[in-house]
């Protein structure tokens, strides 16, 4: 074992507490052989294994107190090599490549990438992100979140001006401009964009952004294609850790045909500034479900088709029952449990065929939208270079530490094994990067993930569903309460939908939760945490609820386990 010694000058040490401080980040550390902080002399000596940890490390863990931090490198390293320097700044890395070395590496430019950015500077780590593709922010404000909910927003405003609860309001119907609701978004999407990426890291010290395709040479260097000046000579960079947060992309099924036509997807869709007269949408997922009635609701004549049974087919089948009966209500043409044929172009239009038992369907319209699922960004990343382990689906293999079979290298975001949301994505990002410089250990924990599907009326969850209790052999019952018992349902006329709480029997406390109703995704957030905090529905039920909000749905629901709701009195408990 070959020992090394460093020194650090280190800045925000006010009395010898501050070094106790410091100094317990190092305890039981592997890989340091001794250290002296000092506050008078304001420094940090470690004797380290630079093959159990790096200097890097060290000082990452010094700045992750928040209060102190690495200013600079004094004494020696490595005698041999640096013989009689007196070092009065922390040393650049060895530039080795062309592009020079980094702390970390973050390839990708996208939710899981900004945060993993943000936590690196918090840590004072030299990061380079590189990112091509998608622009600076990837799928979520370009082409994902942002622009479908601004769309289905609007879609819900052209609603509301043709469709009213009330016998006493005649809506008079509304006059939209398609294209400027197009520009509109647009417009929302540079200012997110600008204000929620680029400006949050524009001032960043150590951070370096290069536009460009990342490929792994091998196991510490990347070459990086530059997108914006493509006759450059590729450039090589050395991280000490790398974070892949490469993302997905639309996953196109092979349909015969299919490749041969000028299909959408919601990378071309949002910003089509001509309006579709129709439009068929392949998929039953989120995606395609919230495309399909926002485009829906501005006037396209939409046609859903999907191949699997249900909707949502990961859901219980009540689920998408509720949500398609719904749909189906307002005109929007849904076609479930299709064995697609072929697809092709003809005069103009898009023809698919399919077959449903047994029988042959024809479908047409001027344009489709490809939305049955996603994949992840692998194929640029020369993962087989250095041996990194995919699951079968193609994903970046991770536990639940974000970190790789490669110790060195961790994956975020859509392209690892993981719940495929921005907010999961950012949540990776950061833990990763903070696994990876402070051997904080973190673990991710998904147990009362919420989510919300933003179709009307909304579909959401957290936690596990019967379905999945039962495969568990975790003991579950189930209420059901239906939004027509709800105040506030009954009072808006408007009472499409149920909530349904799942709780373990023997304790009484919720495991899980799903919702179909206007709004639903709202209420959600609550019954997380009542899941994560090990809330009982006895609790659920005694709390005071506002009377006629939504969220009194929750407290009728959690009563409906022991009672029947419909002949309760108002407010009643
Ligand atoms: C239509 C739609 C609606 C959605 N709505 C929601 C929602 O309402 N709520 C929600 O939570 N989530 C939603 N999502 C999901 C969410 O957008 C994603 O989970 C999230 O954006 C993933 O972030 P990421 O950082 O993993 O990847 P991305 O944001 O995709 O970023 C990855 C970036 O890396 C680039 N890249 C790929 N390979 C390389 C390479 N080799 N070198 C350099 N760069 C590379 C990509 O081009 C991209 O710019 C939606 C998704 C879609 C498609």
């Amino acid at each position: 074992m070959s020992i090394k010694t460093i020194e650090f000058v280190i800045k925000g040490m006010t009395c010898d507490h501050c070094a106790q401080t410091i100094a317990k980040k190092f305890q039981g550390k592997e890989g340091i052989a001794n250290k002296d902080i000092s506050y008078p002399a304001g420094s940090g000596k470690f004797e380290y294994d630079p093959n159990k940890i790096s200097k890097e490390e060290i000082a990452a863990l010094i700045n992750s107190t928040g209060n102190y931090r690495v200013e600079s490198e004094m004494g020696n390293e490595d005698p041999e090599a640096d013989a009689g320097k007196a070092k009065t700044e922390l040393q650049p890395l060895t530039t080795v490549g062309d592009g020079g070395q980094f702390d970390l590496i973050i390839i990708g430019g996208g939710s899981a990438a900004f945060s993993a950015a943000i936590k690196a500077e918090s840590l004072g780590l030299s990061t380079l992100m590189v990112n091509a593709g998608l622009d600076l922010g990837g799928t979520c404000v370009n082409v994902g979140c942002v622009p479908s909910k601004n769309l289905i927003r609007a879609g819900e405003n052209a609603f509301h001006a043709n469709h009213s609860s009330f016998d006493g309001i005649k809506p008079k119907g509304a006059d939209i401009d398609f294209a400027q609701i197009i520009k509109g978004k647009k417009q929302l999407v540079t200012s997110l964009k600008e204000k929620k990426y680029v400006d949050v890291v524009s001032d960043f010290d150590n951070l370096t952004m290069v536009a460009g395709w990342a490929k792994f040479v091998n196991e510490k260097t990347i070459k990086v294609t530059d997108t914006e000046m493509p006759d450059s000579p590729a450039k090589k960079y050395k991280g000490h850790k790398f974070l892949i947060a490469t993302g997905a992309t639309p996953s196109v099924p092979a349909i015969e045909g299919l490749k041969d036509v000028p299909y959408l997807t919601n990378v071309s869709l949002f910003d089509l500034e001509e309006q579709p007269e129709s439009l068929i949408v392949l998929g039953g997922g989120y995606i395609a479900l919230e495309i399909a009635q926002a485009y829906h609701r501005l006037g396209t004549k939409v046609t859903l088709l999907q191949r699997s049974p249900n909707v949502l087919s990961k859901l219980t089948p009540d689920i998408s029952n509720e949500l398609i009966k719904n749909l189906r209500n307002e005109g929007l043409e849904i076609q479930t449990g299709l064995n697609f044929k072929q697809v092709s172009e003809e005069n103009g239009k898009i023809k698919v065929q399919a077959k449903k038992s047994g029988e042959a369907r024809r479908f047409e319209a001027e344009k489709l939208v490809v939305a049955t699922g996603i994949k992840p960004n692998i194929s640029r990343l020369g993962w087989e270079a250095i041996g990194l382990d995919l699951t079968q689906a193609g994903h970046v293999a991770v536990n639940e530490k974000m970190e790789t079979n490669r110790s060195h290298i961790f994956a975020a975001g859509d392209v690892a094994n993981t719940p495929a949301y921005v907010y999961t994505a950012a949540y990776e990002g950061k833990i990763a990067t903070a696994n990876a410089f402070t051997g904080a250990g973190h673990k991710t924990d998904y147990s009362s993930l919420p989510w919300v599907v933003f179709t009307d009326p909304q579909v959401a969850g957290a936690g596990m569903d019967e379905a999945e209790a039962k495969t568990k052999g975790i003991p579950f019952e189930i209420s059901r309460l239906e939004m027509k018992d709800v105040p506030r349902a009954i009072a808006a006329n408007d009472t499409r939908g149920f909530i349904k709480l799942i709780r373990n029997p023997n304790t009484d406390k919720l495991i899980g939760a799903r919702i179909v109703a206007p709004e639903g995704g709202e209420l959600i957030q609550q019954l997380t945490m009542a899941i994560n905090y090990g809330i009982t529905v006895k609790d659920l039920a005694e709390n005071l609820y506002p009377y006629l909000t939504l969220a009194e749905g929750i407290k009728l629901a959690a009563i409906t386990f022991g009672k029947d709701v419909s002949e309760l009195s108002c407010c009643a408990s």
